[in-house]
């Protein structure tokens, strides 16, 4: 039973995983099924060891490089047989602890599959692998007048699979929808080792919603051999607002204020005073220098942005925004999102170490929000920066703390979680977009009632029954498949305070 607050090597994601072990007959039964792409020198399967959350790490077994879905689920087959946990990877950008290897197992890395096997133009679709990097399928359909939706601020890197495990979102999902808006059908191998399709070509499917259930899933369902996506008509005109307030209350006031007058802009993003120094130090977006920074974007046909615009422009002036200005030339727009899509990464420049936390809040809750967490970071003494998807009231507070400093980063983590706390207390969600992975199974029981973790367990256990894709994420404690669902009984040790479950 994990602590809280327990030593590095003690946090969840060093589960180990239970059955088989890598040894070298399945080492060399991997070697026969995927040639040079198997790794099992030391030096690079560390390489492998964490996803973007770095302060969790576990050196796999093994890492397998797989080119074809045959070759999947021949991997997935020896898994199998042989007991041995896997974990399926992308480019390894998750935020959670996702693609941590689990110790004892296996890691899948899809990037070699990264090929467009269909371009259907007339009928908005394109069939991709999975390890395809989400920005090259907008540039493949950039010709045609289409684009991808779904962007997350690591879209240049990120794949398709990693997309789809997260339920990836992105500035642009408060009008296209997350990326379960956007998948029609999947080819998955089960951790059984048999290949199916989930869902169709069709835009009206019938039966259940499989491709429903397995986006978001988070590596736990099985391995994505190929992706059927959704993609976009380009509207004819995109333009985009930065507007200037004091505060990040005055700015979320303005948020709110625009969407309940009936305008749903291609997305609303925030940023903060620390959030508008870090990006400005890295890329010099031009900026205003202010309290709460609000980038609009309105996309459609032209007449229509027009006039959307001028009611954007005038609900921001009605929350006294100090400053109002729309981008006047393609350049300008590209250097404004460049800033905003380089904010996490430029946090380095103005602090040695930060959390990237993720929670959502209902939108309008976000003026009350954003003053407590002002309170919240001037009680503890660190800083937090804002940069996030306000349209969505989708957060992402950056704790900032240096390491060097004695406990200030078990504060830093400490604050991280009452943040994604007081997210519950509102009525939002302790993650967006950057999943729960291993880094916040222990908080799934502040959102779930222990019979809603039951009920996703039952699908868990429907596709792995053995507990071999991703085990040891996203659920606070791993019941075996056979138990039966009924009332929790807790612990003595919960009764007493003295342990917590996660
Ligand atoms: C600077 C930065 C900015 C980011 N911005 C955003 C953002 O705006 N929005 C957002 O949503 N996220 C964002 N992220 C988080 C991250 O990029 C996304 O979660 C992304 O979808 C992960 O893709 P990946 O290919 O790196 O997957 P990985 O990190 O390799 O894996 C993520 C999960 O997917 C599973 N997985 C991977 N491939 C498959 C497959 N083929 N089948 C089944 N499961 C699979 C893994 O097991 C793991 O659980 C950001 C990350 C960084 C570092």
């Amino acid at each position: 039973m994990p602590v809280r607050g327990a030593a590095p090597e003690q946090r969840p994601g060093r589960q180990r995983a239970l059955g088989g072990e890598v040894n070298p007959a399945f080492l060399q039964a991997l070697g026969a099924i995927a040639g040079e792409g198997l790794i099992t020198s030391p030096g690079e399967l560390r390489t492998y060891e964490c996803d973007g959350l770095a302060a969790y790490r576990v050196v796999p077994g093994a890492v397998v490089l797989p080119s074809t879905a045959d070759e999947v689920q021949a991997i997935v087959r020896l898994c199998a047989r042989e007991h041995v946990a896997f974990v399926a990877r992308g480019s390894g950008t998750g935020l959670s602890g996702g693609a941590l290897p689990v110790e004892g197992g296996i890691v899948i890395s899809l990037t070699r599959m990264n090929r467009i096997l269909d371009l259907d133009i007339p009928n908005a679709r394109v069939v991709v692998e999975p390890g395809v990097v989400n920005a090259t399928v907008s540039q493949r359909v950039a010709p045609y007048g289409y684009f991808y939706a779904p962007d997350p601020s690591s879209q240049s890197v990120c794949t398709i699979g990693g997309n789809i495990a997260e339920n990836s979102g992105g500035a642009h999902c408060l009008k296209y929808g997350f990326t379960t808006t956007h998948v029609l059908a999947l080819d998955v191998v089960l951790p059984d080792g048999s290949l199916v399709q989930l869902g169709a070509n069709t835009l009206d499917p019938l039966g259940y919603d499989l491709p429903g259930v397995f986006v978001g899933s988070e590596g736990t369902l099985g391995v994505a051999t190929q992706v059927t996506l959704r993609i976009v008509k380009r509207p004819e005109v995109i333009q985009t607002l930065l507007a200037a307030f004091d505060s990040t209350h005055a700015a979320g006031a303005a948020v709110s204020d625009i969407i309940a007058s009936g305008i749903l802009p291609a997305a609303i993003e925030m940023m903060d005073r620390l959030a508008i120094q870090a990006a400005e130090a890295a890329v010099h977006a031009g900026y205003p220098e202010c309290g709460g920074l609000l980038l609009v974007e309105l996309d459609g046909p032209a007449a229509e942005v027009e006039a959307l615009m001028a009611q954007v422009r005038e609900r921001c002036l009605f929350q006294q925004a100090s400053e109002v200005r729309v981008a006047q030339s393609e350049a300008e727009r590209m250097v404004i999102w460049k800033g905003r899509k380089a904010a996490f990464a430029a946090m380095g420049r103005i602090s040695p170490n930060y959390i990237v936390q993720d929670g959502v809040i209902p939108r309008t809750a976000l003026p009350a929000v954003m003053d407590e967490i002002a309170r919240m970071s001037e009680r503890v003494g660190l800083r937090v920066a804002n940069v996030f998807h306000a349209g969505d009231g989708n957060l992402h507070p950056l704790v900032l703390y240096d390491r060097r400093i004695q406990g200030q980063e078990q504060e830093a983590e400490e604050l991280a979680g009452e943040i994604l706390k007081l997210c519950v207390r509102v009525g939002g969600s302790i993650t967006g977009e950057h999943g729960v992975g291993a880094d916040k199974k222990m908080f799934m029981s502040e959102m779930f009632a222990e019979p809603d973790l039951q009920t996703m367990q039952l699908v868990r256990c429907a596709f792995d029954p053995d507990h071999l894709s991703n085990p040891g994420k996203v659920f606070p404690r791993t019941p075996l498949c056979a138990e039966r669902p009924g009332p929790y009984v807790p612990h003595p040790l919960e009764i007493s305070g003295e342990a917590q479950l996660f």
